[in-house]
C-alpha cells in the first residue's frame, strides 16, 4: 500500500495562481490536493475532507490565516499546518508558529522548496498520528488490565476471604480442631496480604495528576488528620500503640485533593503503628514550613536502616529483617504516597534512627494567598 497516495493536502489561498501551482506540484508528488479561496471555505473543507496537512496564506480577505490556524487546532489537534507568508516577515511567521503552525514558506517559493517543506510536514503528521495511536492503545491496555484485576482477581479473593471468615467463626461450619483453626487463620492472613496488594496496585493505577488537580480544593488539615487517625484507632489498639494528634490552632488551610491525601496519611500513620513496638506511640503534628504546610508523623518504632532510607519510596521495596518478616505488606504504600504528594507539587521526606523511631514529613501547598485573606475577613 502506498501511503503517499492517501495523504490529503488542502491549500487555502486567495490567489488563484498560488492555489493552482501548489496543487500541481503536490499532485505530481502523489498527494490528493484540494483548494479553497478563503478561510471560511477552507475550514468547511477541513471538516469535510479531514486533510493531513493544510497550507494557509496568512494574508487573506475575510477570515485571516491566523484565525484559520486557531480553528484548525480545534477541529483536529494533530493536523499539520504550514503558513504561506506573503510579506516574508519573520514576526508573522513566528506568531503563526506560536499558534501551532509547523513551518512556513515565504513567497515566492520554488516547487522544490514547497516539496521539501510539505514532505517534512507530512512526516511530522505521521509521527503525531503514530503517537496518538500508541497513547490510545496504552490507555486501552491499562483499562483492560485494571478491569481484569478488579473482576478476575479481586472479586474471587473477596469471596474466598468471606468463606474463611465464616469457617473461622465456627458458627455455621461447626467447631474446628486447634490445628485446623491455626492453619486456616494463616491462610486467611495470606489472603489479606494478597488483597492488600491488589488494592494497592489498583490505587496506584488510578493516580492521575489531572484528576487530582480537578478535585483539589482548599481545606483544613486538622479534621482530615483526625478522621484518618480515628479510622486507624482499632489497629492502634490491637497493636497497643498510642495515637496522638498535636495540631496548632490557627494553621492556614491547605490546597489539594482530600480523597487521595487521606490515603497518604492513612498509609504513613498505619506504617507508624505497624512498624512500632508494644506500648509505643505515633504522634501526628502540623506546622508551617516556608511556602508549605508540614505534617509530621513521628513513631517510636524500629526505625529504618540508613542504607534502606533512599529505597523505601520505591515500588515493592520492603526492609528485610527480623522485625518486619512477619508483618503483612506490599512495599507499595510509600511509593503511592509519594506519587500522590508529588502530584500535589508537595514533598515527602523521612528521618529515622534505627531502634528509636522514624518521622515522615509531608509538605503540602497552602491554599492560595487571596483565599487566605478572604477567610480571615469572614466571621
Ligand atoms: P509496606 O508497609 O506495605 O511494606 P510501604 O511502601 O508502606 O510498604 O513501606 C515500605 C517499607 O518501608 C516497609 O516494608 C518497611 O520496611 C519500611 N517502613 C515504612 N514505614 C516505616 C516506619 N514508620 N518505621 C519503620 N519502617 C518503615
Amino acid at each position: 500500500m502506498n501511503m503517499k497516495e492517501k495523504l490529503k493536502i488542502l491549500i487555502i489561498d486567495d490567489e488563484a495562481s498560488i492555489r493552482d501551482s501548489c496543487s500541481q506540484v503536490l499532485s505530481k508528488e502523489g498527494y490528493i490536493t484540494e483548494t479553497a479561496e478563503d478561510g471560511s471555505v477552507g475550514l468547511e473543507k477541513v471538516k469535510k475532507t479531514k486533510p493531513d496537512l493544510v497550507l494557509v496564506d496568512l494574508k487573506m480577505p475575510g477570515i485571516s490565516g491566523m484565525e484559520v490556524l486557531e480553528s484548525l487546532k480545534e477541529i483536529d489537534p494533530d493536523i499539520v499546518s504550514i503558513v504561506i507568508t506573503g510579506y516574508a516577515t519573520i514576526e508573522s511567521a513566528v506568531e503563526a508558529m506560536k499558534l501551532g503552525a509547523y513551518d512556513y514558506v515565504p513567497k515566492p517559493f520554488t516547487p522544490d522548496e514547497l516539496r521539501l517543506i510539505t514532505n517534512r510536514g507530512l512526516e511530522k503528521r505521521r509521527l503525531l498520528l503514530e503517537t496518538a495511536t500508541l497513547r490510545q492503545e496504552k490507555k486501552q491496555m491499562e483499562e483492560n488490565f485494571i478491569s481484569l484485576v478488579t473482576h478476575e482477581l479481586r472479586s474471587p479473593l473477596i469471596a474466598v476471604k468471606q468463606y474463611f471468615d465464616v469457617i473461622l467463626d465456627e458458627e455455621i461450619g461447626g467447631k474446628l480442631k486447634v490445628k485446623q483453626k491455626e492453619m486456616l487463620g494463616r491462610a486467611s492472613e495470606r489472603i489479606d496480604g494478597l488483597m492488600k496488594l491488589v488494592n494497592d496496585w489498583l490505587q496506584m493505577m488510578g493516580i492521575k495528576e489531572e484528576e487530582i488537580a480537578k478535585r483539589s480544593q482548599d481545606f483544613d488539615l486538622k479534621p482530615l488528620l483526625g478522621e484518618a487517625m480515628e479510622l486507624l484507632q482499632p489497629l492502634a489498639d490491637k497493636s497497643e500503640v498510642a495515637l496522638q494528634l498535636k495540631p496548632l490552632d490557627d494553621i492556614p488551610r491547605a490546597h489539594g485533593d482530600k480523597i487521595t491525601l487521606t490515603h497518604v496519611f492513612l498509609n504513613i500513620i498505619s506504617n507508624g503503628i505497624t512498624y512500632n513496638r508494644k506500648g509505643g506511640k505515633v504522634t501526628v503534628s502540623l506546622r508551617e514550613d516556608g511556602e508549605f504546610l508540614a505534617v509530621d508523623v513521628a513513631d517510636t518504632g524500629m526505625g529504618i536502616p540508613e542504607e534502606s532510607l533512599p529505597l523505601i519510596f520505591d515500588q515493592f521495596y520492603r526492609v528485610r529483617g527480623k522485625g518486619t518478616r512477619k508483618l503483612i505488606g506490599t512495599g507499595l504504600g510509600l511509593s503511592i504516597a509519594k506519587r500522590i504528594v508529588e502530584a500535589h507539587k508537595g514533598q515527602i521526606k523521612v528521618q529515622s534512627t534505627l531502634g528509636k523511631g522514624s518521622t515522615f514529613t509531608v509538605l503540602l501547598p497552602r491554599a492560595p494567598q487571596h483565599k487566605k485573606q478572604k477567610s480571615k475577613k469572614s466571621p
